[in-house]
């Protein structure tokens, strides 16, 4: 099939006169001719930038690596390159040297929560593992600003034992999420390793993967690879499409073909100022993502990494989308808008607040449409209390399947088994003076 079009035939030409069009299909030829300069980037836009322009530039890429596949660069539309939101999330923008004091180069302490190299165990359950650090296209928006197209810190395959070592040793983890960089961009080959070793751990149930290719490299989806993944099911892919002009017929076919391989499809978007901040788009972001079987995962607020303030938006702006679609669309279609904490305390879901008020007897809902409505609690409901014992329960959990090890934060306070009745943190002013007088 050919899915090209005569824009792309001729931006094909013109990095490479001999090219055979086949080659536009082929995911290598992208990653070899991605275009890394803004002399290139000048060449095959005919957008031209001022010496002083250029120059800034320049120290921008020089910090932030600037490299765009020849496909997603046919996306820009040249003629209104400044307000375009393929544009923006692919050329440097001298913004970026721009540093506010409230962000951080590592805002998530990622690297904190991390026992071995490559490994952030952050959640009870479940770890990151950044099994590559090169993507196709440096998304000018990207949270790891400051790990991907680090050619100092390519994952070695000694690393990546060690991390499979850590999953190995640590029982807890029943879900792994392989990420980078981006995975795919990984030899099909090596990815298989990895995917069989983690195979063949027990307490491993899920492997997901984080991959940006199905929109800014979707000829990376090919069948020898879908092949290859359908052997290691169950498998789960999130991808990150923020704008409805990414889904093109060439990032459509690669879903469907990785639906096709029974892969459930996830997307995780970001909210960006100046590209997908209005209700409107995200709507029909969502609602085309869902025609393709992809389910809206996570929205999230925009990290405090360096480099992208010009990117942030205020939260208020991410409730606003929210509440243009509960109730207005498919629930399916919802994503969970997301804060990642800052200091590493993992995702918080922000949502408009839709219960009002309560007494015992009652609570007071409002709907999307502003109906406000009361819900009677039950008059008779038999009131348990767990003992975490569960013989004695007449729920029948079977107990193999509860096992978590010990319960953590508001879960705890809500615990009957568990006495504590508050959550300090570990430097309370209070407490400390507590304990001096107690000394004195
Ligand atoms: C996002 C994330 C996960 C996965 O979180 P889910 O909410 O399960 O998708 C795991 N570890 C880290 C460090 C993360 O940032
Ligand atoms: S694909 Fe993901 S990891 Fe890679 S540059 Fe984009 S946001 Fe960062």
């Amino acid at each position: 099939m050919t899915i090209y079009t005569k824009n792309q035939e001729a931006i094909a030409k013109k990095i490479q006169p001999e090219t055979k069009l086949s080659n536009w299909m082929d995911w290598k030829w992208h990653v070899r001719h991605a275009i890394k300069t803004i002399s290139e980037f000048e060449r095959l836009s005919g957008i031209t930038f001022s010496q002083k322009e250029k120059k800034q530039l320049q120290k921008t890429i020089d910090h932030f690596p600037l490299s765009i596949t020849p496909y997603y660069f046919s996306l820009i539309d040249r003629e209104n390159y400044q307000n375009d939101p393929v544009f923006r999330q692919a050329f440097a923008d001298t913004r970026e040297l721009y540093n506010s004091k409230s962000e951080m180069t590592d805002p998530l302490a990622e690297d904190h929560d991390s026992p071995v190299p490559l490994i952030t165990h952050r959640y009870p359950d479940r770890v990151l593992f950044l099994v590559s650090n090169v993507c196709a296209m440096y998304c000018r928006h990207c949270t790891r600003k400051r790990k991907v197209g680090d050619i100092d810190n390519i994952p070695t395959r000694k690393q990546i034992r060690e991390g499979l070592d850590y999953i190995r040793n640590t029982p807890q983890v029943r879900d792994v999420l392989l990420s980078g960089g981006d995975p795919l961009l990984l030899s099909d080959d090596y990815l298989d390793w990895i995917l069989t070793e983690l195979r063949a751990i027990p307490h491993v149930q899920v492997i997901r993967i984080g991959t940006r290719t199905p929109v800014v490299l979707p000829y990376r989806i090919t069948n020898d690879l879908v092949k290859m993944l359908k052997k290691h099911h169950p498998i789960w892919i999130n991808t990150h499409f923020n704008h409805v002009r990414e889904l093109t017929a060439s990032s459509k076919r690669a879903l469907a073909m990785l639906a096709d391989a029974g892969i459930p499809l996830g997307n995780q978007s970001v909210l960006l100022a100046e590209v997908n901040d209005c209700p409107r788009i995200i709507k029909e972001l969502v609602h085309k993502l869902v025609a393709n079987r992809v389910r809206p995962y996570y929205l999230y607020q925009c990290d405090l990494s360096k480099g992208l303030s010009h990117f942030r938006t205020p939260v208020g702006k991410g409730i606003e989308i929210i509440e243009s679609l509960i109730g207005h669309t498919s629930g399916f279609a919802i994503p969970t808008y997301v804060i990642d904490a800052p200091g590493g305390g993992g995702k918080i879901p922000v949502m408009p607040n839709y219960l009002i008020s309560w007494n015992t007897n009652k609570v007071i809902l409002r709907n999307y449409e502003g109906v406000i409505t009361s819900y009677q609690e039950p008059e008779n409901y038999k009131k348990t209390f767990c003992d975490r014992g569960c013989t004695n329960c007449n729920l029948e959990l079977d107990l193999r399947e509860g096992n978590e090890i010990n319960t953590i934060g508001i879960e705890k306070l809500l615990a009957d088994y568990d006495e504590t009745i508050s959550l300090i943190p570990a430097r309370n002013e209070r407490l400390k003076r507590r304990e001096r007088t107690k000394n004195e």
